[in-house]
């Protein structure tokens, strides 16, 4: 069937004569001969309307197969196409941030973002956001514009870091370099010595701590905090066993404090030792600004 023969069946099984058909699509009744009769076609507008008053599909308007058996048609005869759908485009995501459909793959850009860094006992949580290309551009660019402020931050923060190296190690420097030469002035030359030379460990050593970048203050801590581990203490309870127990923990009270005292200053000259010859590097580093044990 033709779409004209179409219209004409659809019309008549809902009662309508031509007239009342274009008084409905507001045309001529002409124009709705002329449909029936196969010599214009209806535009794509006044398809749909007429389906709707119809009370069927536009398909079923366009149907060229209805009612006909394929006996009937002629092998020969070319298909005559009557309308062509307009391809509405495949919408194949929607933008997180603007929330505008993407049509094309290349407009995709798929995004992950931490929404949980990782920690204790979890690995980071993520997810994945799509995003058009304007909105991937933006992104790029607040992330380029954070980094570069943390980069600021830390060359920053590096300086103020460099300035104080120099500041509390040469006030330490100035006062052990005093008692020094005052010690020696009161005839005591060897502790004047000693009093100038741990400055001069000093200086190094509490620049390098400052300076953080180096293993100066590990070492100090690790060397620091040695302890020694006392026994339990067997005793009877009597008087000369509590005696015993009172006398065997002060002692070992004693004993750990002597450990840690001497540990503290073997910590210190260990690390500071190092540390005089770690100091350049240090300061170049800080210098650098060479990203190295930021906390
Ligand atoms: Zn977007």
């Amino acid at each position: 069937m033709t779409l004209g023969q179409n219209i004409k069946k659809y019309r008549t099984q809902k009662g309508l004569s031509q007239n009342d058909l274009s008084e409905k699509l507001n045309v001529t009744y002409q124009a709705v001969s002329r449909w029936e009769n196969d010599q214009v076609e209806p535009s794509v507008d006044t398809l749909r309307k007429m389906s709707s008053i119809f009370g069927c599909s536009i398909d079923d308007l366009l149907s060229v197969t209805d009612d006909v058996t394929p006996k009937e048609t002629n092998e020969q005869e070319t298909p005559t196409v009557h309308y062509v759908y307009q391809e509405t485009k495949a919408q194949l995501a929607l933008c997180h941030d603007c929330n505008k459909p993407i049509y094309t793959s290349e407009d995709i850009h798929r995004m992950k973002v931490v929404t949980r860094p990782a920690g204790r006992g979890h690995s980071a949580e993520t997810r994945e956001d799509i995003v058009c290309t304007s909105c991937y551009n933006k992104r790029v660019k607040a992330a380029q514009d954070k980094m570069k402020r943390e980069q600021d931050e830390y060359i920053r923060s590096l300086k103020v870091r460099r300035i104080h190296s120099f500041i509390w190690p040469l006030l330490a420097l100035a006062i052990t370099v005093i008692v020094g030469i005052v010690l020696i002035n009161k005839g005591q030359k060897d502790a004047g010595i000693y009093t100038l030379v741990g400055g001069g460990l000093f200086y190094f050593w509490l620049a390098d701590v400052i300076l953080y970048n180096n293993c100066v203050g590990d070492v100090f801590i690790n060397i620091a905090t040695w302890s020694i581990k006392l026994p339990g203490v067997i005793f009877t309870l009597d008087l000369d066993g509590i005696f015993f127990l009172i006398f065997v923990k002060v002692l070992g009270a004693i004993l750990s404090f002597i450990v840690s005292v001497l540990a503290t200053i073997f910590g210190f000259i260990i690390s500071a030792a190092i540390g005089v010859f770690i100091y350049p590097f240090a300061l170049g580093k800080n210098i650098k600004g060479t990203p190295d044990q930021l906390n």
